[in-house]
């Protein structure tokens, strides 16, 4: 029987612990598991491998991104790195030029050094994806909505553009979550995300995920995450698992706090422009409608004077000053020298990322409170 969202999320993959009747998905702390005689096995050898915590919360992912198959890492980092390995030095992959920092270190100052190579493109624009592709295109990544200018890139079109090539997609669907945006339903290949953020929800976790429906990726991303080593640890996968059963009352909620709060941001006189995929005039709010059905709790923005940033970042109190994204608590970063650190320059400020952006996650606490909160760190830049 195939279930709604909000029955998977709450539920899991096997609806309760069959041998106990435990409502709770038992942590099992264990390194190792006893087999019952030589060449036997009881499915579960040594948890770098598998483990049966990690298992549901895997099975679980898979239900909720729609794909047959799940692996759980102990980083949204971990995640990609295994991705990678799929492919192989001289392979080429075009890549959304507005990602997270730290793809882009991960791919430049590790993957590049062993052979492979990568463009950076605005993939929001197709053509400039296709103008991308060479004959060794064997991927295109993509984060969309992008991080943190809040891109949308058509994964419909993408899907098709690298299939006719044989290649394949692949999509970080850590800004909406499968909550709001299921990428293999439009074609991708192999969805990752980082469950840090919005998956386990609770800035207290760390895991990372891929998901795919393809037979032929099985055996080479098992392979990559059993060699390298970077799985999920029992404990995090439990808190996964317990944070993903809110997921869709925490979406919902982040969605509509993020929806006043932009609104609110656009209309004061210190803010120059609001980037929030749900704003009817985002330029691609069309395709945001037609790939994905919420627009989550990110939004960027500009204020007209850069010195106004670290007077905001100072006098926020309710709003957290920190990394990440995707909790219950809001939290407010300043990309240029923090998430996008690690991106050039140069290429930071041809993709928007400059010293008048800020970006909030935002939360699920009373949107007034959240509100007059920036409005008293506003009233500290200036009249
Ligand atoms: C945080 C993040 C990552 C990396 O995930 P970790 O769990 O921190 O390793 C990857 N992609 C996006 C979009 C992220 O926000």
């Amino acid at each position: 029987m195939a279930f709604g969202k909000d029955t998977l999320t709450v539920r899991g993959a096997s609806l309760f612990e069959p041998h106990t009747g435990a409502i709770s998905t038992p942590i099992y702390q264990s390194s190792t598991f006893r087999h019952p005689g030589l060449y036997q096995s009881t499915g579960f050898d040594y948890s770098r491998v598998i483990n049966p915590t990690r298992t549901e919360l895997e099975k679980t992912i898979a239900l909720l991104e729609h794909g047959r198959f799940g692996l759980a890492f102990a980083t949204g980092m971990g995640a990609i790195s295994s991705i990678i390995k799929v492919y192989k030095p001289g392979d080429h992959l075009v890549v959304s030029e507005d990602l997270y920092g730290g793809t882009y270190r991960l791919f430049t100052e590790y993957y590049e050094r062993y052979g492979f190579a990568f463009s950076w493109v605005d993939t929001s624009n197709v053509s400039a994806v296709e103008a991308a592709v060479r004959p060794e295109t064997k991927a295109i990544f993509v984060e969309t909505p992008s991080n943190p200018m809040m891109k949308v890139t058509d994964i419909r079109r993408c899907a098709e553009l690298i299939h006719k090539r044989g290649g394949d997609l692949i999509v970080d669907n850590t800004f909406l979550s499968p909550y709001f945006q299921n990428p293999l339903d439009c074609g991708a290949d192999m969805v990752t995300h980082s469950g840090t953020k919005y998956l386990a929800g609770h800035n207290d976790a760390l895991s990372g995920f891929i998901v795919h429906s393809r037979e032929d990726l099985e055996e080479p991303l098992r392979n990559a995450q059993k060699s390298e080593g970077a799985s999920l640890a029992p404990f995090d996968a439990w808190l996964t698992l317990r944070g993903v059963k809110t997921l869709g009352i925490r979406m919902k909620r982040c969605e509509e706090n993020a929806m006043r709060i932009a609104r609110w941001l656009r209309n004061h006189k210190r803010v120059d422009k609001v980037f929030f995929t749900g704003f009817e005039d985002h330029p691609q709010y069309g395709l945001s409608c037609s790939q994905a059905c919420g627009f989550g709790g990110m939004i960027s923005f500009y204020v007209k004077d850069p010195a106004d940033a670290p007077i905001l970042l100072k006098n926020v109190s309710l709003i957290l000053f920190a990394e990440s994204l995707g909790g219950v608590e809001s939290l407010i970063t300043y990309p240029l020298v923090q998430t996008h650190g690690a991106i050039p320059e140069a290429m930071r400020l041809s993709a928007g990322v400059n010293s008048r952006l800020l970006r909030l996650s935002v939360g699920i606490e009373d949107g007034d409170d959240l509100i007059a909160d920036l409005d008293a760190a506003f009233r500290h830049c200036g009249p």
